[in-house]
């Protein structure tokens, strides 16, 4: 059966590039070919994994009449600045509700978020857990009594609607893997709230991607990523009825989060550091770094030998290594 997408804006930068990482392959792939996806690429201030899911979130908005999008998360959220300059783009007015309590002096997403003239609520970490779902309604109540209407986007954008970015995703990889030669691979994503994966998942099954999709969690557990990909699966099929029948078994390595969300481990900047001199690939500390690691340690343990190539998928988040730039120095000063 057809796949019927909805409508779309025209937000990121895509087909982004597949690239091989050469030096990295001989470095750490022993049999296997490294590549990676370069959604790092979907933009410059709008740049990252979150503006796919955006474009369909958007168009979303726009036809049913909204004039906001209200979105939450980390003080450092990519998807929350994204969503800033995406509503910049649109037209849409956008306010955000961030967990913690607002820095005197604003730096990287945050920084870019006030720059797009999003308004922003910041809220301590304890009252932001208990009353998310609250915030949302109050501030979604706050516009309707001024005749406007606001659209609660969820935590990165993780949900129904935003799963179409990533299934869309992978009719472009389905194009890359051809042009490429791959004839199979091992898909590896950081996930942090979810869509991504959802979306690279469904739609490996919807688009005969040879692939096998992997998560690579920056926060909760294998358990949490699971129901969170069925949850937003069967949001999916309730928005969109019509959708052909796909089971989404979602594929989660656990073992990476280290100390916490956002908080990384020396290794990981030491990686970071590494892979900018060695194939002049950027990483970020709270997903892609931790993700990467997780690949080279699951690559290590063998859990890949059952093909050679290997896709990583580069979701972006270069603003979020200046707030830590302190233990990105210490992992220069040590080499
Ligand atoms: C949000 C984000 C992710 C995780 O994607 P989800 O769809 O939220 O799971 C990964 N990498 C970066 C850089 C992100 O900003």
């Amino acid at each position: 059966m057809a796949l019927v997408y909805p409508r779309k804006t025209d937000l990121a930068q895509t087909p982004t590039p597949l690239q091989y990482l050469e030096r990295a392959s001989e470095r750490w792939g022993g049999e296997h070919r490294l590549w990676v996806k370069r959604d790092d690429l979907t933009g410059c201030e709008m740049s990252g994994n979150k503006v796919r899911k955006l474009e369909f979130i958007t168009a979303h908005a726009i036809d049913n009449g909204y004039d906001t999008l209200v979105t939450c998360g980390g003080l450092q959220s990519n998807h929350c600045r994204a969503t800033a300059f995406a509503g910049a783009r649109c037209g849409l007015s956008v306010h955000l509700l961030l967990r913690g309590e607002e820095p005197a002096d604003p730096e990287g997403n945050l920084l870019l978020d006030h720059l797009a003239g999003a308004t922003i609520n910041c809220y301590p970490l304890e009252e932001y857990l208990a009353n998310i779902d609250t915030l949302f309604e109050q501030w979604q109540a706050h516009y309707a009594a001024q005749g406007r209407k606001a659209l609660a986007v969820p935590t990165g954008g993780s949900d129904g609607i935003g799963a179409w970015g990533y299934i869309a995703a992978c009719e472009e990889l389905r194009d890359d893997f051809r042009r490429a030669g791959i004839e199979r691979a091992h898909i590896v994503t950081a996930t942090g709230s979810g869509g991504t994966q959802t979306g690279l998942t469904l739609g490996a099954a919807l688009h005969d991607l040879p692939a096998t999709v992997w998560g690579v969690n920056v926060c909760d557990d294998e358990a949490y990523f699971v129901n969170k990909v069925a949850g937003d699966t069967a949001d999916w099929q309730q928005r969109y009825p019509d959708v052909p029948a796909v089971k989404a078994a979602p594929r989660v390595l656990d073992g990476y989060v280290g100390k916490g969300y956002a908080v990384a481990d020396p290794h990981v900047f030491e990686l970071i550091a590494e892979l900018a001199r060695l194939e002049g690939l950027v990483l970020d500390p709270v997903y892609t770094g931790k993700a990467f690691a997780g690949m080279l340690a699951e690559l290590q343990q063998g859990r890949f030998d059952d093909c050679r190539d290997i896709v990583f998928i580069h979701t972006g988040g270069i603003f979020g290594l200046f707030p830590q730039r302190g233990q990105l120095l210490e992992a220069l000063t040590a080499h």
